[in-house]
């Protein structure tokens, strides 16, 4: 990708108004624009970011036998009725029809993915089962507030599961707490697994995948020593206690809420009637568990932990680009089209390779408006070519954590990003 070409330039000032860090930088570095409170559209770097994002999801989903549907965001008020819900979610969107009906607008599918599985689960031999869908949810919050934290439209992975035990539910809850930490390393997050309330469905505890970072409007009182936590809403701790687990002080701090997990009992498949049968013959009401992940929050909360005084600094998985090219030409015509011909060869030959770099081809900016979107948009790996480059034996390197850069000779780089 060129910069000439790319729609969506950068800004070279900060939005006028932004409530967090992930809005200003990703505003200014236009991955997103607002649309109003709480709605976003998704700009060509950005969603790069959510698609890496999702696809790791994908991947490690699929490793663990679930399947991918899509459901759908208008959804039937009847459902909403039978669960009880109707009157009871004060966040649901209710959607008025020229037919005199309502829907709801999807903000969580436990509605339509249980008679969903339901019609197609009759035996034990149809268990355990688990779906999942990346889509977008709607919630009517009373404050849409923190940039892409905390909207009223916005994207989450729900997975569902099934099971005709409980030993068997929490055997597959253990194995999807696992793939979550997998996930969020591998976007470049620590989470703190973190105890919670199960929810008005629940009637145990759940479990959050807490981003801890002063930015997260959620409260957690967490061992400074070893993984315990809880949310605050359900602690029964305080900061400065001793850990009831291995004796050092807790401490309260911040977090961002990137996923949450539940147990769900049988509350909604008994509803919704669901039933197999089992070994014996005998007719069972089958355990249900959910999963979710706040997509689109999670590129705000990788945000949150990942940038300077300059910008975005994107872990090399989620990065829109593994490498920002940047070229300048100067002023002298025979060296600036020594230049513009080396980084284009360079430009193809990475791509060929099946490198994603973006490059800065612009002509009529300068080194420091270069180098200044360059740490805005926050690649992990910049590459200048200038006459002075060359003169010195090829590019200069700079990681975007680095302090300072060096120069590699133009042969070496391929063998350098790969
Ligand atoms: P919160 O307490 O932050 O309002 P929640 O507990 O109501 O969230 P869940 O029903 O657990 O949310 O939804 C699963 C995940 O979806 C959350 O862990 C969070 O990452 C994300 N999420 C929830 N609400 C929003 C929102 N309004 N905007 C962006 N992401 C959200
Ligand atoms: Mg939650």
């Amino acid at each position: 990708m060129k910069y000439s070409r790319l729609l969506t330039k950068p800004s070279k000032t900060a939005p006028a108004e932004s409530d967090s860090i992930n809005a200003k930088l990703l505003i200014q570095a236009a991955f997103v624009r607002q649309e109003m409170a709480g709605v976003y559209s998704w700009l060509p770097m950005g969603l790069r970011v959510f698609n890496k994002i999702t696809n790791i999801i994908r991947e490690e989903l699929d490793a663990i036998g679930a399947q991918e549907i899509l459901m759908p965001a208008l959804q039937p008020k009847e459902n909403w009725e039978i669960t009880g819900r109707w009157d009871k979610v004060d966040v649901l969107f209710k959607v008025p029809s020229q037919t005199d009906r309502e829907y709801a607008l999807g903000p969580t599918h436990e509605e339509i993915v249980t008679p969903l599985v339901g019609s197609f689960v009759h035996s034990y031999k149809d268990l355990p089962v688990a779906v999942y869908q990346i889509q977008t949810k709607y919630r009517d919050e009373l404050r849409a507030k923190s940039g892409v934290l905390r909207g009223r439209e916005f994207g989450m992975k729900d997975l569902y599961s099934f099971h005709a035990s409980q030993e068997d539910l929490e055997r597959y809850y253990e194995v999807v707490k696992q793939t979550y930490l997998k996930i969020f390393s591998r976007c470049g997050l620590d989470a703190k697994v973190v105890e919670a309330s199960g929810g008005s469905f629940t009637k145990k505890f759940s479990h959050e995948f807490q981003v801890i970072t002063p930015a997260g409007e959620d409260d957690i009182i967490a061992c400074s020593a070893c993984s315990f936590a809880q949310n605050r809403e359900i602690a029964t701790y305080q900061d400065g206690a001793d850990c009831p687990s291995c004796g050092a002080k807790l401490q309260s701090v911040k977090g961002i809420e990137i996923g949450n997990i539940f147990d769900l009992g049988t509350k909604f498949t008994e509803v919704f009637k669901l039933a197999y049968t089992d070994e014996q013959g005998e007719r069972k009401t089958p355990l249900m568990a959910c999963f979710g992940i706040g997509t689109t929050r999670l590129v705000g909360a990788i945000v949150e932990a990942h940038h300077d005084d300059k910008g975005m600094v994107w872990p090399k998985e989620v990065a829109p680009f593994s490498i920002h090219l940047v070229s300048i030409a100067g002023k002298d015509a025979t060296e600036a089209a020594r230049v513009i011909e080396t980084a284009n060869a360079l430009y193809d030959e990475l791509k060929g390779k099946g490198v994603e770099v973006f490059w800065d081809d612009r002509d009529d900016a300068s080194a420091g408006e270069k180098f200044a979107v360059s740490d805005l948009m926050g690649m992990p790996l910049r590459l200048v070519i200038s006459p002075k480059s060359l003169e010195q034996g090829g590019v200069e390197f700079k990681e975007r954590t680095a302090t300072s850069q060096e120069i590699i000779p133009l042969a070496d780089v391929a063998d350098r990003v790969l």
